[in-house]
């Protein structure tokens, strides 16, 4: 099976200007572009625990594993470059198709959220058994001049703003993730951002997570919080409301960001992106997550985000 997949691949891998050796030698060899930093992430899918393959289109799957690597490379204000690619893969196969029939599915997938983000695919590693599938896939990116994104830099007074909207991403966005790359190379670009990282675990934690690592604490704004439909959708059929699943649901993908308040309003009245930006909240001294009260004091908000 893997001599044929590697076939496959060598015919259908595009070539990339960086890459100097691909599919089919011991290590894949790029050409480094500038000699600025590399950024490095890995993240893996497992069948069953992020989405359901036999309920799945494979290219979905495969799109979902490259775009969660993407998303962290968003989230670092990073360029992507390459991505290696390690599939386990049920002996078996799924759904009609054969093991090796599954892996060029989930490389279709995968080769078209590549192309459009110019990143080489540069090599991987195949092996199959008995267990779900499992995909793991580590993402190369260089910094900009700016330098890296990170989550520490938020400082109490700035603002904290959220692109898209939040919740619901289970009706199928989570599937369809859209790394927000070039949102976060425009914004970085453009405005002096303090902080930033990836939604994925839902606002709630994360917004705490980029809290702790400034060392200040984070006070939302509830009635600010950008909703989407889905969220809308789903609280509809279960005993949430749409602002729960906003705050605790996982995998929107979208961007969380701190600035000065001068930067946040700028970008606010500027709206340089094609989804919207919004802010929800600001850094405060005391430490943890806050919400706010009738009389604008602080109230604890339970930070309790996305569960498997
Ligand atoms: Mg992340």
């Amino acid at each position: 099976m893997e001599l044929e997949l590697v076939r496959w691949l060598t015919e259908n891998l595009p070539a990339h200007p960086l890459l100097r050796i691909g599919i089919g030698d011991d290590a894949a060899v790029l050409r480094w572009p500038t000699d600025g930093d590399l950024v490095v992430t890995t993240d893996g899918v497992t069948d069953e625990v992020d989405f359901i393959l036999s309920e799945t289109d494979p290219q979905l799957v495969g799109h979902k594993a490259l775009g969660v690597n993407l998303s962290d490379l968003a989230a670092m204000a990073a360029e992507p470059v390459a991505a290696v690619v390690s599939l386990v893969l049920p002996r078996k196969g799924c759904g009609g198709r054969d093991a090796k029939e599954l892996a060029i599915e989930l490389y279709r997938g995968m080769l078209q959220l590549a192309e459009q983000f110019n990143v080489a695919i540069a090599g991987g590693d195949t092996n199959s058994w008995d267990g779900p599938l499992a995909i793991s896939i580590t993402a190369f990116g260089q910094v900009t001049q700016r330098g890296p994104l990170m989550r520490s830099g938020a400082k109490p007074g700035d603002l904290l703003l959220v692109t898209g909207a939040l919740g619901g991403s289970i009706l199928g966005r989570h599937l369809r993730v859209e790394p927000r790359v070039r949102e976060a190379l425009l914004l970085n670009e453009r405005y002096e951002l303090s902080a930033g990282m990836d939604i994925s675990d839902g606002l709630a934690l994360d917004a705490s997570r980029l809290a702790a690592a400034s060392g200040c604490g984070v006070a939302l704004r509830l009635d600010q919080i950008p909703i989407s439909a889905d969220a809308v959708r789903l609280a509809a059929c279960d005993r949430a409301t749409p602002l729960e699943h906003a705050l605790g649901d996982g995998e929107d993908f979208e961007l969380l960001l701190t600035a000065s308040p001068e930067v946040a309003e700028q970008i606010i009245r500027e709206q340089p992106l094609g989804v919207p930006v919004t802010i929800i909240g600001e850094c405060v001294d005391q430490r943890g997550l806050w919400k706010y009260g009738d009389q604008r004091q602080l109230l604890p908000l339970d930070a309790s985000g996305y569960r498997h």
